[in-house]
């Protein structure tokens, strides 16, 4: 690239992503800025300073930042922040970590977005290409961030994306070769101003720069995604996936079977529900499009058939961790929001006590009334304001407890249970109230539990 020396790149928010790119952007030559409102934790500290790039913390100074030719944005930074405003007016261009990261690859791009279930399909999707021997990268909205491995000189062939609205937002002429919408629900309202139709069109961001030579893979019974594609004509390679109608080029699930057709090379292919890890509807929807992304990157049928089936799940989504005499206990902390909920509660045939509350980010429980109706047997209010929670379902289900302890959760859950119930940990809600982030409240349910294991077994001495 011409003259990239006297090009200056200011790159706000100093986390994971942010380091890598200021990083990568040094890396290929710009002059490099790094500022952050609060504090750089140390191991980023030290990164900046071994690549000598300048950075400040506890302030925006203006005028470096006004002085940029581009921005990088951290995706948790608001639009609305005053610093974005003014650059904004200044016409200063702002991108995504995910923009600037893959100008500097010739690989094939797969990139998951979705409201629900990138993570799962991310690493579903990357542990098949990988066993199909393909050399392929994982990163984006999780682990180690697209950008710091491409500047540690790392590439590959093919790179499996994590893709977030908040990065999204920001992307601008990324072309992934293969894109995924597993599904929109009203999540992270707060930041699209409360209006659903912005999130949507956030999402389809995704699809913007897709043509005939790529491919589009989403859940066609979502209504939201079906809605939005009415209005839109992409030129590009559909391939829906539906859980209610058979799909001539696509995938369906019927009767415990996974169908797969790729019209484009006359392939077919079968799984069955049974043999997988797995389990629950939204884990099919998952599944049906990563095989779809497998079958266009010509994986062979063999790997397919192998390795959709060793694949174990991820930590804290639908995790089983023990069972406690016919009593399984199972952590979905990472269900933050109530769609995710709506397919942890309809993944068991079995009474559940559910415990769930936290942070709300402006929950309509509605879509699950029915189901908590049906399935869960006692409701344990676990936060620090219950209220809502605690109030909406208060004429549904049987409330035995609040209480802002998780242990304190368990050992009640516990006390409740019978031999072939449900312990979930699936909690429709943020974190932040009486954890650091959804793992370590998925890890203070694992220890809560691990304890209980250990009582039962002294027991049973
Ligand atoms: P994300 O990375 O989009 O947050 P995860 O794979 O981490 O998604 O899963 C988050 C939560 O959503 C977990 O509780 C998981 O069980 C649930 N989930 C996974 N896939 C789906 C899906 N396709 N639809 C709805 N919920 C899902």
């Amino acid at each position: 690239m011409a003259d990239t020396h006297t090009k200056k790149i200011v790159v706000l928010g100093a986390g994971e992503s942010g380091v890598g790119a200021a990083r990568l952007a040094k890396n290929k030559g710009f002059e490099v800025f790094v500022s952050d409102i609060g504090t750089i934790q140390d191991k980023y500290e030290t990164q900046l300073d071994q690549e000598e790039i300048h950075f400040e913390e506890g302030k925006h100074t203006e005028d470096f930042i006004l002085d940029a030719h581009e921005i990088i944005k951290s995706p948790g930074i608001p639009n609305t922040v005053p610093i974005l405003l003014k650059a904004q007016q200044n016409n200063i261009p702002i991108i995504s970590e995910i923009e600037f990261g893959a100008r500097y690859t010739q690989a094939k791009i797969v990139a998951i977005t979705g409201s629900n279930g990138k993570t799962t399909t991310t690493l579903l999707t990357y542990h098949v290409l990988q066993a199909a021997g393909y050399n392929v990268g994982v990163g984006g909205n999780m682990g180690k961030s697209f950008c710091g491995q491409l500047a540690d000189g790392v590439d590959h062939d093919y790179w499996v994306l994590e893709v977030s609205s908040f990065q999204l937002e920001h992307c601008f002429e990324f072309r992934p070769d293969v894109a995924l919408i597993l599904n929109i629900t009203p999540d992270h309202l707060d930041r699209y101003e409360n209006n659903f139709q912005i999130y949507i069109n956030t999402k389809f961001r995704i699809t913007q720069n897709l043509d005939k030579d790529q491919a589009f893979i989403y859940y066609k019974d979502n209504p939201a995604i079906s809605r939005e594609l009415r209005k839109r004509a992409i030129p590009t390679q559909y391939y829906p996936v539906s859980t209610q109608e058979v799909i001539d080029n696509g995938a369906y699930l019927k009767d415990d079977e996974l169908h797969f057709y790729v019209k484009k090379n006359k392939r077919a292919f079968t799984l069955s529900q049974e043999d997988l890890n797995l389990k629950g509807k939204h884990n099919m929807i998952n599944i049906m499009s990563s095989v779809l992304t497998c079958m266009n990157l010509d994986v062979p049928d063999d790997i397919l058939k192998t390795y959709f089936k060793t694949f174990k799940g991820v930590e804290h989504r639908l995790e089983e961790v023990a069972d406690i005499a016919g009593i399984r206990f199972i952590n979905d902390s990472k269900a933050t929001n109530v769609d995710s909920v709506y397919y942890a509660l309809d993944s068991f045939d079995e009474k559940i006590i559910w415990i769930a509350g936290g942070v709300d980010k402006g929950n309509d429980y509605e879509k699950i009334r029915d189901l908590v109706k049906q399935k869960v047997k006692f409701l344990i209010c676990l936060g620090k304001d219950n209220t809502k929670i605690f109030n909406t379902f208060r004429d549904s289900v049987q409330i035995i407890y609040q209480t802002d302890n998780m242990r304190d959760a368990v050992e009640q859950s516990f006390e409740l249970a019978r031999s072939g119930d449900i312990v979930l940990l699936s909690p429709a809600c943020a974190s932040f109230d009486l954890f650091e982030n959804f793992e370590d409240r998925g890890k203070a349910f694992k220890k809560s539990v691990a304890k209980l294991t250990k009582l039962a077994n002294l027991k049973k001495r």
